[in-house]
C-alpha cells in the first residue's frame, strides 16, 4: 500500500482521530473484499486499488453506516465510489457526519469476467484496452471526497479538497500539497483523451440504438436477471417497483397483446424495467460501470445509462456526487423550470 496512505491511516488511528478504516483487502483466491479495519496490523493486507471492482464501495459503506454509533470512519475508495457515496448521503442512505472520504488517482479496473477467466492473474492496467469500457471513458478519475492521494504528474502527495480533509491533516501535523500544477496538467491531459473516447462511444451507441426500436434491440438479449440493479450503488430501494405484485400484467393482457400482434414477448416487462431504472438513475448515476461488468449478456447497460445521465444532468446543470452541497434536482421544487417541455 502507498506509504503516504499508510502514514495518514496510522497517525489518524493512533491519535484516535479515526477509529476504523474501510478499504479493500486481499482475500482468499485473489479476491478483494471490502474490509473494516480497526487494528493497524490488519492493514498489511489492504489493497486500496485492486485490479477489479467486485462490490461498489458506496454499497459496502451503505450496508452498515446509516448511523455510526461511535468514532470516525475513513473510507478509502475510488473516485466513482466516493461520488456515489455522496449521492447516497443526499438520498439519506449514508450519514457522512462521521465518515471521511479519501480517494486516489484511479487507474481503472479490468472486467471481472476477464479477471476470473485469466486465472486471477495481476492484469496490466496501464493499457486502456484492458480496462472496463466505462473506465476507458472515465473523466472523473481523481479528486473526489475530502482528501485525494495523487500519484501522478510528478506529485506523490495528499491534496485536501474540503475543510474536513484539511482539518484531519492539520490535526495529524501533516501538510496538504499546495503545488498541484503538474498533477492538474496530467489530469487535464488524460481528461481530454478520455473525452474523445467518450464522444466516439456515445456516437456509436446512438447510431446502434436510436429511438424505441433501438432500445428494444439493445435489450433484446436481456435475461431479466436484474444483476445490473443488484450491483448498482444508487439502486437502493428494498422493493423495486417492477417486482411489486400489482405490476404484473394479468394473463388476459398478454393474450390480448398476442392476438393483436400475432405473438407477444415474455417476460413482458423487460423494457419497462430498463426505462424505469434509467429514469430513476439518470440524475445520480456516477458511471461506475458496475452494472455493465455484472451483465451476463454483454449489454452495454452502463454506457447506455451513463449516456442518458449525461443528458439529464446537463438539463439540470447537476453533476452526480461532485459537490455534497448541490441539492438533488429530483428533491428540489422549482416553480420556474423546464417550460420548454410543457404542452
Ligand atoms: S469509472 Fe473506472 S476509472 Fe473511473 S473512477 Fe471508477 S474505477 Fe476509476
Ligand atoms: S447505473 Fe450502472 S454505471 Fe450508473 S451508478 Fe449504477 S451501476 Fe454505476
Ligand atoms: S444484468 Fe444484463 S441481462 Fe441482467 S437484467 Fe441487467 S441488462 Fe438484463
Amino acid at each position: 500500500m502507498n506509504s503516504i496512505l499508510i502514514d495518514i491511516i496510522e497517525k489518524a488511528m493512533s491519535s484516535g482521530m479515526i477509529s476504523s478504516v474501510m478499504v479493500p483487502s486481499r482475500g482468499p483466491e485473489d479476491s478483494f473484499p471490502w474490509t473494516l479495519v480497526s487494528n493497524i496490523s490488519a492493514l498489511q493486507r489492504a489493497e486500496p486499488l485492486p485490479p477489479v471492482m467486485s462490490v461498489q464501495g458506496a454499497k459496502a459503506l451503505a450496508s452498515f453506516t446509516q448511523s455510526l454509533p461511535e468514532g470516525k470512519l475513513l473510507a478509502v475508495m475510488r473516485p466513482c465510489e466516493v461520488r456515489s457515496t455522496i449521492e447516497l448521503s443526499k438520498l439519506e442512505q449514508i450519514d457522512l457526519d462521521r465518515i471521511l472520504l479519501l480517494t486516489m488517482d484511479c487507474p481503472g479496473a479490468v472486467p471481472l469476467k476477464e479477471y476470473v477467466e485469466n486465472g486471477m492473474m495481476e492484469p496490466d492496467i496501464s493499457s486502456p484496452e484492458t480496462l472496463r469500457p466505462l473506465c476507458r471513458q472515465c473523466i472523473e478519475f481523481t479528486s473526489a471526497g475530502d482528501l485525494c492521494l495523487s500519484v501522478h504528474g510528478g506529485l506523490h502527495s495528499v491534496v485536501s479538497l474540503t475543510a474536513r480533509g484539511e482539518e484531519l491533516l492539520d490535526s495529524l501535523g501533516m501538510k496538504a500539497e499546495s503545488n498541484t500544477s503538474e498533477w492538474k496538467e496530467w489530469a487535464n491531459g488524460l481528461r481530454l483523451e478520455r473525452e474523445k473516447i467518450k464522444t466516439e462511444s456515445t456516437e456509436s451507441l446512438k447510431k446502434a440504438y436510436s429511438g424505441l426500436q433501438g432500445l428494444v434491440e439493445a435489450f433484446s438479449g436481456c435475461i431479466s436477471c436484474r444483476s445490473c440493479r443488484t450491483v448498482c450503488p444508487i439502486c437502493y430501494c428494498r422493493l423495486c417497483f417492477i417486482d411489486m405484485k400489482d405490476r404484473r400484467s394479468p394473463a388476459s393482457a398478454h393474450l390480448e397483446h398476442s392476438y393483436n400482434a400475432g405473438a407477444a414477448r415474455l417476460i413482458s416487462n423487460t423494457l419497462l424495467f430498463h426505462i424505469g431504472r434509467m429514469a430513476h438513475m439518470s440524475l445520480s448515476c456516477v458511471s461506475c460501470g458496475m452494472c455493465e461488468d455484472a451483465c451476463p449478456s454483454d449489454i452495454p447497460i452502463g454506457r447506455l445509462v451513463s449516456m442518458v445521465s449525461d443528458n439529464t444532468t446537463e438539463l439540470f446543470d447537476y453533476s452526480a456526487g461532485r459537490n455534497p452541497e448541490d441539492p438533488l434536482p429530483l428533491n428540489t421544487f422549482c416553480l420556474e423550470e423546464l417550460h420548454e417541455y410543457e404542452d
